[in-house]
């Protein structure tokens, strides 16, 4: 069986708004550097991540396996303690329709201000 192990992660920044960036489950570390407050690791059979919560400021762990990363288009992780919505990973085009959606909402709203 040939997996499709690409992916894309979109994180919350501290404005608020989502940076988007395509990793393969393969290059773990990477996913480190280029996003400094989210720690993924790859573990049996799946992913564990850790963020730092650029809302609550606290640690965020999640776990996900191989098999839910790839049957699911879209994962949601959120802020635990105010339910935000903090990362998405997934089918590029999926995250890519979600991230747009927000940060679309962000820009009028600094526009409004
Ligand atoms: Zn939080």
């Amino acid at each position: 069986m040939l997996l499709d192990m690409d992916i894309s992660i979109a994180l919350k920044n501290f404005s608020g708004s989502y940076d988007v960036k395509n990793f393969s489950l393969f290059e773990a570390s990477k996913i480190s550097e280029r996003f400094p407050s989210l720690k993924l690791k790859t573990v049996n059979k799946g992913i564990s991540i850790e963020i730092k919560c650029p809302i609550c400021e606290g640690f965020h762990y999640y776990r996900y396996s191989f098999n839910e990363l790839i049957k699911r288009e879209l994962i949601v992780g959120g802020c635990e303690a105010l339910g935000i919505p903090l990362f998405y990973i997934g089918n590029y085009d999926k995250v890519k329709q979600r991230v747009d959606r927000c940060n679309n909402v962000n820009r009028s709203l600094y526009a409004m201000m």
